[in-house]
């Protein structure tokens, strides 16, 4: 049946420099089509070992570089992302499945200044240094960069997130291994054809594609890489820290959420309901940051209800690269199954579903019936123990429940394994630093979403992650620090 198609899009593995082949491959879907539409290296140790000796070669020269020679490439490649732009964004919509609209204002635009943010952050770290005067001596701190860095990303925010680790490790001086997802490794591959033009010395950046088992667990328990920055689901980061255990290696771990939004009857839901409608479907409801659990007070509950189901239903589902629409493909028909499944779970449990799934009829433009489609779905009636209310679904579905007293709602927006990211929308200043403080959430946004200052720290707490990332945090875990004392 591929007889019509197009020649395949075959991606090739980047070490030392140079793009090399690999034995096997790997089959990625157009997820909007549902057809095999590029073949990524299934690589294995073989390809890790020759990637990890690439980047160990390469250290002592990147290392010795100063933070201002550093900095003048990484902004040389951005701009180079950056003029590229529109391409990036055309291959990452047609790779992971996102709108074309989300890919180029989020994504490319994000990747690029990921590079820009670490060429200007580098330049302003200060170590610390103490006196003990009645002794005659100082204490000072110096930061080195550590060795071969291990990257792996999720298939959510593809470059997006790879060059969120890759930016900070090259810009202290370490060298990388890369490991996109196998489901969307594209633009890696398109980054790293831009990497000697930018004056990237060869074997600094290595890519590796491949599968989590083989070419993830390849670079996890290579004993050269004494560092590794997840980013994906916590049951994988549970396999990472056990593989990585007998070489106690340095983890940053930024995994899933099931994140509340809290909204008061004082809320402007003027605001509140078009930003809960993002925070909950954006990109498809695939951000590890989207809200799936929206507690509203019992006084405006039917209020929200009504114009928040009535605004869900105007969200366009259709053709990535149409840029009216608001809602792309699933990544995959296996995790769209799974997410329709939850739905299916919920109701079964008595829940109801007010839009979406089951219940709306889904219209597909001809090209496109065989994709992994889904229209935003909202559930209500649900208890708070049922597996909705608890685990990550990472689709477009969000449950809508009602709750009385502010001490009641955050304890119940608590009660969950995760501990990423929250929203709260009260106009009462008093009652909004009040919730906030109490929140088991990495991030809390109040009368907003997805603001980000990339200077602050962010991550995870409990099954959401271990480490933060950020200017300072992403720093001082991409360097080793040393503690030297003189006397005089
Ligand atoms: P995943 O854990 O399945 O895969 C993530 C990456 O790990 C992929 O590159 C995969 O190939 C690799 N991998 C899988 N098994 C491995 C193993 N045994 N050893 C080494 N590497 C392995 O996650 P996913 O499905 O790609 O991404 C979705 C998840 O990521 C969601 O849980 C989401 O919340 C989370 N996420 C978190 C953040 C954050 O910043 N906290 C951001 C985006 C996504």
């Amino acid at each position: 049946t591929m007889a019509h198609s197009k020649a395949l899009l075959v991606l090739e593995n980047f070490i030392a420099g140079k793009f090399v082949p690999c034995s096997s491959y790997i089959d990625s879907y157009n997820p909007s089509t549902g057809d095999v539409y590029c073949r990524v290296p299934d690589s294995g140790k073989e390809e890790v070992e020759a990637a990890v000796k690439a980047a160990k070669a390469a250290f002592p020269i990147w290392s010795s570089k100063s933070p201002l020679e550093r900095s003048q490439i990484l902004n040389k490649l951005a701009d180079l992302i950056e003029h590229d732009l529109e391409a990036f964004a055309q291959a990452e919509s047609k790779d992971q499945g996102k709108t074309i609209t989300f890919a180029r204002t989020i994504d490319i635009p994000r990747a690029v200044y990921n590079f820009r943010f670490f060429a200007s952050s580098i330049l302003h770290h200060t170590t610390e240094c103490t006196e003990m005067a009645t002794v005659g001596c100082m204490h000072y701190t110096s930061r080195t960069p550590v060795g071969v860095a291990g990257l792996i990303s999720p298939w959510n925010l593809p470059l997006y997130l790879l060059t969120w680790k890759i930016a900070p490790a090259i810009a202290c001086g370490n060298t990388v291994v890369a490991k996109p997802s196998e489901m969307t490794s594209v633009t890696a591959w398109m980054m790293c054809k831009l990497l000697e033009k930018a004056g990237v010395p060869h074997g600094v950046v290595n890519v590796v594609f491949g599968t989590g088992a083989k070419a993830g667990e390849a670079l996890v328990c290579h004993p050269d890489v004494p560092l590794i920055s997840f980013t994906g689901s916590t049951l994988t980061a549970q396999r990472i820290t056990e593989k990585s255990a007998p070489h106690c290696k340095r983890l940053s771990l930024e995994l899933g959420g099931k994140n509340p939004a809290i909204v008061f009857d004082d809320a402007d839901l003027s605001q509140c309901i078009p930003t809960t409608l993002r925070s909950s479907f954006a990109n498809q409801g695939e951000i590890c940051l989207c809200t799936s659990r929206i507690f509203v007070q019992r006084g405006i509950y039917s209020e929200f209800l009504k114009r928040f189901v009535a605004e869900a239903k105007k969200w366009k589902v259709g053709n990535p690269s149409d840029p009216t629409v608001d809602v792309g493909a699933l990544i995959s028909k296996e995790h769209l199954e799974k997410v329709r499944s939850y739905v299916k779970k919920a109701q079964a449990e008595g829940a109801r579903v007010l839009c979406g799934e089951g219940v709306d009829s889904l219209v597909l433009p001809d090209g496109n019936q065989k994709g992994y489609f889904m229209l935003p779905t909202v559930i209500t009636e649900v208890k708070d123990e049922s597996c909705c209310m608890q685990e990550e679904i990472f689709g477009p579905v969000t449950c809508v429940v009602a709750f009385d007293t502010e001490e009641e709602v955050i304890e119940r927006a608590n009660s969950v394994k995760y501990g990423l990211a929250a929203t709260v929308w009260s106009s009462n200043v008093g009652r909004v630093h009040r919730v906030a403080q109490r929140l088991q959430s990495g991030l809390v946004w109040t009368n907003c979403w997805l603001l980000r200052d990339l200077n602050l720290p962010f991550g995870g707490m409990k099954a959401s992650g271990i480490g933060r990332e950020g200017a300072k945090d992403s720093y001082e875990f991409f360097t080793e620090v040393k503690t030297i004392t003189i006397k005089h």
